[in-house]
């Protein structure tokens, strides 16, 4: 008996069958505009072969003023379909089943030809869209529907039409970007006219066998978004038209509301879709947060959908459902909606990846083969790059030793789980805890590791990690005052009422959160909502509250300072660096940049900005000031003639994150 009795039932859609409810969800790999279509193909029967119910590509643009940027992937000629063609014959090879989903970006496209409803500039994009004509309209929709016949012609099961997050077919939905007066403007009857026209004429270039899902935006939480009777009455003429499954779409783009980051609480929306169940009779899918086998069961035993779409859970581990279905959840490696390797490269421009599964559209270029010559290899650390390392070459045959210092696995993410909105870390410590137990890799924590306990092995690894960067400000050893970053999230010293923090990077920000926030909103959705103001879009349009975001008044009064000129939080993640910012300025920290450090006082601290001293009045000043490699144990070795490889913040300590630790430890045992 399985303990995912709903997740893993079959659905039967009439002319062909799902093996089970779950949706691998559209995201961006950048592979196909590399044009690597064999590695386009292993990533997807990965995939395949992991036991997902139905995939959904990446989103292909059907025609070049519909694309996200000039030059990306879409379907408009022989050679991509026999491209394409590639992709599903592997797919279908390892018994799965895969739509292409066909995004129009409108005025969301990054290049100078966009198209919309209404020439009105998103605010995040600098190009002003060119307004539609009678004849540009009919030409969006005719190129849709010629996308879904090329997708039919190169063996996709279906296609998805991209109905939210603000892009094209959304923007003629909402009075917010259609302002037109003709029969595609106006009431909500011609704003919808495009969906439906468009649903329509995909359904009749296909023919009834072909999926047809449809992502419907139902919450927009943007101003002036849609009601939830608009959604109702979209979500019936979509059905009507011609729609196999309607898919959940959660908040455009442009929304100030966090919706699939890490401390957004798991499964946070569900109650959306829930609303529209019973109002179609198609299946209805349900989306974001959901990121584990268990959620994704609740979500279904409480019938708030019919299916789970979960997309970057299938970058993390491609196995997701093949474990499920062994009774092995624990060892799916947990998707901690980080963001850090998937949308930010997706917006950085960069290839898409995973923090916790370095081979996530690598598979054709990281390999990890069984070794050809087993040895002995001494790891030294058990953080992420340690932990990485020795998982990786143990998988690999070779006999592991992996020494820690400290009494648990997990080095600084121990302390990354401390902080609010971080609460995804402590899965991720569990799943290394898990793998690593189930390995044969011999443990040897609460040891610190010598020049002569590593002597006996064919190849020594350091992953020794950081100390964190003394800042030698005048006074900070004289007074009681002053305690590290380290203490505080540990939890063994007092922290008092009114706080400095020095330094703003990633650390200094979670340590002003930890500070401010007394009980976590990320396991309160309640709390959460009221947060960022989200509300029933059956109250409010879009969902978006009147009385506004409404935080928890903040535990503690936090000062940040730095001595950069620049804005404070500048560097943190592309996707999510706004929401740490808005998160620390709704609890009311002051942060300042272009500071000097004068001198600690038992009472504060003074600083010069702008050439003016400055005295900040504080019961206790928090060090956060970046950190420096912990090379000590590299060094003795080295000098000692040992050949040692150093990974993660023991070899560069700048810019360290734990996806570059996983990384670089995966790739080093890879070749080991
Ligand atoms: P570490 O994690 O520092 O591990 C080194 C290990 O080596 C430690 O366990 C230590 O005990 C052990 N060790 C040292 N010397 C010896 C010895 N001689 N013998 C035995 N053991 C030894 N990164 C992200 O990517 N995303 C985030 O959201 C994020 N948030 C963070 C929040 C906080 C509050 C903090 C502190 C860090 C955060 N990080 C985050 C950073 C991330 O945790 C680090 O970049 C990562 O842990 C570095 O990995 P590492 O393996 O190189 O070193
Ligand atoms: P950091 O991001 O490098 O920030 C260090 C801060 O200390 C900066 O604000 C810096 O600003 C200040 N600083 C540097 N040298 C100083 C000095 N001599 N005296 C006083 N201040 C000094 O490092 P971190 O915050 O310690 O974070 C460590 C690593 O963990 C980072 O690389 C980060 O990417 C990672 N991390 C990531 C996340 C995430 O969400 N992805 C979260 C937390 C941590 P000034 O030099 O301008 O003063
Ligand atoms: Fe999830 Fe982070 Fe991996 Fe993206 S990079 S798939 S958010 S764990």
């Amino acid at each position: 008996m399985t303990q995912y009795p709903h997740l893993l039932a079959p659905l039967d859609l009439g002319f062909t069958t799902l093996r089970n409810r779950t949706l691998m969800g559209s995201m961006h790999t950048g592979l196909e505009e590399r044009k690597d279509w064999n590695a386009v193909a292993a990533f997807y029967a990965a995939r395949a072969a992991g036991g997902v119910g139905l995939i959904v590509t990446g989103g292909m643009a059907p025609n070049s003023e519909g694309g996200v940027y000039p030059g990306a992937a879409g379907l408009f000629s022989d050679q991509d379909i026999a491209n394409h063609r590639t992709v599903t014959d592997r797919v279908h090879a390892q018994g799965g089943k895969i739509a292409m989903q066909i995004l129009h970006a409108g005025r969301y496209a990054y290049g100078p030809n966009c198209v919309a409803p209404s020439p009105i500039k998103s605010p995040i994009s600098p190009f002003k869209p060119t307004e539609l004509d009678a004849v540009g309209i009919e030409k969006q929709i005719t190129d849709f529907a010629t996308a879904a016949q090329r997708a039919k012609a190169a063996g996709y099961d279906g296609v998805e039409i991209m109905g939210s997050e603000g892009y094209l077919i959304n923007q003629f939905l909402v009075a917010h970007t259609n302002k037109r007066s003709d029969a595609w403007g106006g009431s909500y009857k011609n704003r919808m006219r495009f969906a439906i026209e468009v649903v329509k004429r995909v359904r009749a270039a296909v023919g009834p066998e072909f999926i047809l899902i449809y992502r419907l935006s139902m919450i927009d939480l943007i101003p002036n978004g849609s009601t939830w009777s608009e959604v109702v009455m979209l979500a019936k003429e979509v059905e009507a038209a011609g729609a196999t499954i309607l898919n959940t779409g959660i908040g455009w783009h442009e929304a100030r509301v966090p919706t699939i980051a890490t401390s957004v609480p798991r499964r946070a929306f569900s109650w959306v879709t829930q609303k529209i169940m019973g109002e179609v009779s198609i299946p209805v899918i349900t989306s974001n947060r959901i990121n584990m086998p268990d959620v994704a069961e609740s979500v279904l035993a409480e019938g708030c959908a019919d299916m789970v779409s979960m997309a970057r859970p299938f970058l993390a581990d491609p196995d997701f459902v093949v474990k499920a279905a062994a009774g092995t959840a624990d060892e799916i490696a947990p998707c901690i909606a980080c963001n850090q390797a998937c949308l930010d490269h997706t917006f950085g421009g960069k290839l898409t990846s995973c923090l916790v599964n370095p081979r996530a559209c690598h598979e054709t270029e990281l390999t990890y083969d069984p070794a050809s010559e087993v040895k002995t290899i001494a790891v030294v650390g058990a953080g992420p790059a340690g932990l990485s390392a020795a998982l990786t070459a143990s998988a690999r045959g070779h006999n592991v030793t992996l020494f820690d210092k400290s009494a648990t696995l997990g080095g600084q993410l121990n302390l990354a789980r401390q902080v609010p909105g971080k609460e995804e870390f402590h899965g991720l410590v569990a799943w290394y805890e898990t793998m690593v137990a189930r390995s044969s890799i011999t443990v040897k924590l609460g040891t610190k590791a010598e020049l002569q306990d590593l002597a006996m092995f064919d190849e020594v690894v350091v992953a020794t990690g950081i100390t964190p960067r003394d800042p030698q400000i005048s006074g900070q050893d004289t007074h009681s005052n002053v305690v590290s970053y380290t203490k505080v999230l540990q939890g063994s010293v007092f922290v008092g009422a009114k706080v400095v923090v020095i330094g703003a990077g990633g650390i200094g920000f979670d340590l002003s959160e930890f500070l401010t926030t007394d009980t976590s909103p990320t396991l309160d959705l309640d709390a959460w909502k009221h947060e960022w103001g989200i509300t029933d879009p059956q109250v409010d349009r879009g969902g978006l509250s009147l009385d506004g975001p409404q935080p928890e008044p903040p535990v503690r009064q936090v000062t940040m300072l730095q001595r950069k000129a620049e804005k404070p939080g500048k560097r943190l993640g592309k996707t999510t660096g706004w929401i740490h910012r808005a998160t620390l300025q709704m609890k009311g920290v002051r942060m300042m940049g272009g500071v000097s450090y004068d001198e600690i006082t038992p009472s504060g601290i003074w600083i010069t900005k702008a050439e003016e001293r400055q005295f900040i009045e504080a019961d206790t000043i928090v060090m956060c000031a970046g950190q420096l490699p912990n090379r000590s144990l590299a060094d003795e070795l080295q000098s000692d003639g040992h050949r040692v490889h150093v990974i993660g913040g023991a070899d560069v300590a700048a810019e360290l994150d734990a996806k570059r630790a996983i990384d670089q430890g995966a790739r080093l045992a890879a070749i080991l």
